[in-house]
């Protein structure tokens, strides 16, 4: 099975480089993995893929797996997308689906991703990495890279959730806890470069994360019959997965799978505590200024600074799409909402998704009869600072009162 891998473009000034070595960046802006589409298409019908296993490897000729390699794998299964009657009926939606990347290997879709850094790795004789994480990233690095027997390096902001921080420990990283942000974690990963031989595992800093984060657009395409829904909310922090989904388009465009022209809207949802793309968009800008005291509840998008930047903003205005800020205080009340009425526990980067929803419901950017996909990219469970609660007791050395009970109360 051959790799349609042609080279790495550079997104900025479409710069071509050898795929063939590990590349991080040109210029310091990120890379694009190129295949031969028309060879891709010559090989493999969309047909092919009824008798594939259901995970993100059945795209294999879209992925840039080198020949014969057997991919660093946790069993990354095709995620659920579930309908949603009760919160469609409440946002005044005739459809509204809910995309569950929680229930990929390590509670979210940085599965994708990593496992795609953490082959190529292989693939390089890469021996040690390195990442900055806020959030899930690190969890799923420190997993994949033990799977690869890779040696991993981790650093977190100190008020990293605390699931993160001792996952990606419990994977056997060395993690370490850093009195900054996520960009100063960035900082120590790229000057420890020439000092510990690691490789920069840092979002959009090499060029396979991304390539993983596309099997999200794919496997969509593939479950809504190749014809994509009407928008698409999703929560952006260093913007692999927007970019990854809108590059997986692109690519099934020229392939000829889509069964229409029209593409979905991309929104690029953020927080009030963080949204420096929302600022760029605003503002008619190209490239985001670093967001001055970023600070939000939904760590995974708690970025000041994307070296995506540029591409984030273009495939939201390719797309007609829109960025938007929802306010900080409405996080978690939305992922209570959405749990209590639909039963999927939302991570606060995805509640923020549907406070952008009502938002745009409530000016008609969303029209009643879109068909709309909300990812929730991890699970709730893993942030147990957003969802811990103060909850009634029962006091066994008195009467049990059913009144009290029956309304939650103590
Ligand atoms: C990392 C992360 C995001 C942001 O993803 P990007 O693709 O880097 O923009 C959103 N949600 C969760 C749960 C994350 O872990």
């Amino acid at each position: 099975m051959p790799s349609f891998v042609t080279h790495l473009e550079s997104a900025l000034d479409g710069s071509s480089l050898p795929a063939d070595v590990p590349q991080s960046m040109h210029k310091d802006r990120p890379l694009w993995v190129r295949y031969d589409l028309a060879a891709v298409g010559r090989h493999l019908r969309k047909s092919d893929l009824r008798d594939r296993a259901p995970n993100m490897w059945r795209y294999r000729e879209l992925l840039p797996i080198p020949d014969g390699m057997v991919p660093v794998t946790l069993g990354e299964l095709q995620t659920p997308l579930t309908v949603c009657n009760r919160l469609a009926r409440q946002v005044g939606l005739e459809r509204l689906w809910i995309k569950d990347e929680s229930q990929l290997p390590t509670g979210s879709f940085k599965a994708r991703g990593l496992a795609m850094a953490l082959t190529m790795a292989q693939h390089f004789g890469i021996r040690r990495v390195a990442l900055p994480s806020a959030g899930n990233a690190g969890g799923a690095a420190a997993a994949y890279a033990a799977r690869a027997g890779i040696e991993a390096f981790v650093f977190m902001p100190h008020d990293t959730p605390v699931v993160n921080i001792y996952e990606s420990r419990l994977a056997g990283a060395k993690t370490f806890l850093v009195n900054g942000l996520i960009n100063d974690c960035g900082r120590i990963v790229r000057e420890g470069k020439q000092a510990m031989g690691w490789f920069d595992l840092s979002t959009l800093k090499e060029p396979y994360r991304i390539e993983g984060k596309k099997t999200m657009g794919l496997e969509l395409a593939e479950q809504f019959q190749w014809r994509l829904p009407d928008v698409i909310l999703y929560p952006t922090g260093g913007g692999t997965g927007l970019i990854g989904m809108w590059k997986a388009f692109q690519e099934l465009r020229h392939l000829g799978w889509l069964e229409t022209e029209r593409m979905p809207r991309l929104v690029s949802v953020q927080s009030s505590g963080c949204a420096p793309i929302v600022k760029a968009y605003d503002a008619g800008q190209r490239f985001a200024e670093p967001f001055a005291n970023a600070n939000t509840i939904a760590s995974g998008i708690r970025v000041p600074v994307a070296v995506g930047d540029f591409m984030i903003l273009d495939a939201v205005r390719e797309s007609d799409g829109c960025a938007i800020a929802v306010d900080e205080s409405e996080i978690t009340p939305c992922m209570q909402r959405v749990c209590a009425l639909e039963g999927i526990p939302l991570c606060p980067e995805a509640a923020a998704c549907v406070a952008a929803l009502d938002a745009l419901r409530a000016n008609n950017w969303i029209r009643t009869d879109d068909r709309v996909v909300i990812f929730n990219t991890g699970a709730a469970q893993k942030y147990v600072e957003a969802i811990r609660a103060d909850l009634p007791s029962i006091d066994l050395r008195q009467p049990l009162d059913w009144d009290r009970i029956a309304i939650g109360q103590p």
